[in-house]
């Protein structure tokens, strides 16, 4: 038999966790290592994707400086669009750090696509928060697709979670855009996973084979070895302070889809016939393409911290969604907390637990975009990067803490384990 290397490796001083929340945690590791073995299995597959990705369109170092003032010729931006577009399944990609959010990224793509009188459908229920006021669902008079006359339906989710697949045949049926949102966001229901988009494809495409179905692909990517387009989707949008960013993009978004979709897209984010020809990369390239290249690996450490934090908040109780053997669409668990005073100290503690601002206490407050008050967690090195680890919460019924992010697992879940302890001294926890 081999030697064992490193048999003892040295106790971290410093951090001073109960040794019952240590125990829990090599319990819930051990009963989470089946699921950690798949999540490195479609790592292998993702990064092979992306590194073949570089190889076929000839990445150089040319790519990885940037360009000033309109910056026409930008072949670091041209050749970034095309490595994306083939890890996506894609005709065409729109990758800028100009993108202020995934909330404009996807905002370029509904102005870009719609027209007046067209109709867009939510096929998942309401969409994420932000793309409330975008929509036009709350307020009105400001400049949203409803204000321009565009119409706006839903069809919600069944009480089990399941898109709704005949109503959604009906009302696809004389509509522009079908659309869909991949991750959970701020909500219990399940996230979709590309079986399921597929799924809901084939339904849209049969009662309408002229709609664009667009795809909220936030905190998605990589998760699975497949993306929304490789199953009939036409457009996804997502962030690159999220999965394909993988925290070493600074800011950005990308869109990725049908040639001509995306430069309607590229219309909207530049002028009306500029398109993606313009628009300067400063010094963004190298962190672009970085952020693409680790991204299948941090994805799969956020996915090995999710995975491992559903196991031992149901270890401790609390009722996490997804569960550690359930099939994963995204990055993200919800905890419900039971009440606020849970949630706040777990915040709390997922901050002290973090490399950047550990120091620092997070508040609920009244963040732009949200309907409810809301207390984020994030000590990032990317100020509100959410592939980071990092803990948002709207403080309202069933206190529902999401949790998501994790650049590394060690540290990952070393930060859960921090906000363990924070909730213990608060005692809000029971430990046995
Ligand atoms: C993060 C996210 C968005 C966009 O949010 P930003 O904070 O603007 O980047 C949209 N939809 C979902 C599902 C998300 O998770």
């Amino acid at each position: 038999m081999a030697e064992i290397f490193d048999p003892k490796p040295v106790e971290v001083k410093g951090f001073e966790i109960d040794e019952r929340i240590l125990k829990l945690a090599d319990k819930a590791e051990e009963n989470c290592s089946a699921r950690f073995a798949e999540i490195d299995r479609i790592a292998r597959t993702n990064g092979e994707k992306v590194l073949r990705a570089f190889i076929n369109n000839k990445v150089s170092a040319a790519c990885m400086t940037g360009t000033t003032g309109y910056g026409y010729d930008d072949v670091g931006r041209d050749t970034l669009d095309k490595v994306y577009a083939e890890v996506m399944g894609a005709e065409d990609a729109l990758v800028r750090h100009t993108f202020v959010s995934g909330t404009h990224a996807l905002t370029c793509a509904l102005f870009g696509v719609l027209r007046a009188g067209d109709k867009i459908v939510s096929l998942t229920g309401a969409p994420y928060d932000t793309l409330e006021e975008v929509i036009g669902i709350r307020g009105s008079g400001n400049g949203s697709l409803a204000d321009y006359g565009v119409k706006y339906d839903q069809v919600d989710l069944l009480p089990d979670g399941k898109p709704n697949l005949g109503e959604i045949f009906q009302k696809v049926k004389d509509a522009k855009v079908a659309y869909i949102q991949r991750s959970r966001g701020y909500s219990l229901r399940p996230t979709l996973t590309i079986n399921g988009i597929a799924e809901i494809v084939k339904a849209v495409k049969n009662a309408n084979p002229k709609v664009i179905v667009m795809v909220d692909n936030c905190y998605g990517e990589f998760v699975e070895s497949r993306e929304p387009i490789h199953v009939g989707a036409d457009l996804i949008i997502g962030s690159l302070i999220k999965n394909p960013g993988a925290g070493i993009a600074e800011t950005g978004g990308y869109i990725a889809g049908k040639k001509e979709l995306v430069e309607q897209c590229a219309y909207r984010l530049t002028c009306v016939g500029m398109g993606k020809e313009v628009g300067c990369t400063l010094n963004q390239n190298k962190l672009m393409y970085q952020g693409l290249y680790f991204a299948p690996e941090v994805v799969a450490n956020a996915v090995k911290t999710a995975t491992f934090t559903s196991e031992i908040m149901t270890l401790l109780g609390f009722e996490c969604f997804p569960k550690r053997d359930d099939v994963r669409g995204d990055i993200i668990t919800a905890v419900l907390m039971k009440n606020p005073e849970n949630l706040i100290a777990f915040c709390q503690g997922v901050q002290k637990g973090s490399p950047v601002d550990s120091y620092v206490t997070p508040e609920p407050w009244d963040m732009p975009g949200y309907d409810s008050q809301v207390i984020m967690a994030a000590g990032a090195f990317n100020m509100g990067a959410s592939i980071e680890l990092s803990a948002d919460a709207p403080l309202r019924e069933p206190f529902a803490a999401y949790v998501q992010g994790g650049l590394t697992y060690p540290t990952g879940r070393m930060g859960i384990l921090v906000a363990l302890q924070e909730m213990h001294e608060k005692h809000c926890l029971r430990l046995f």
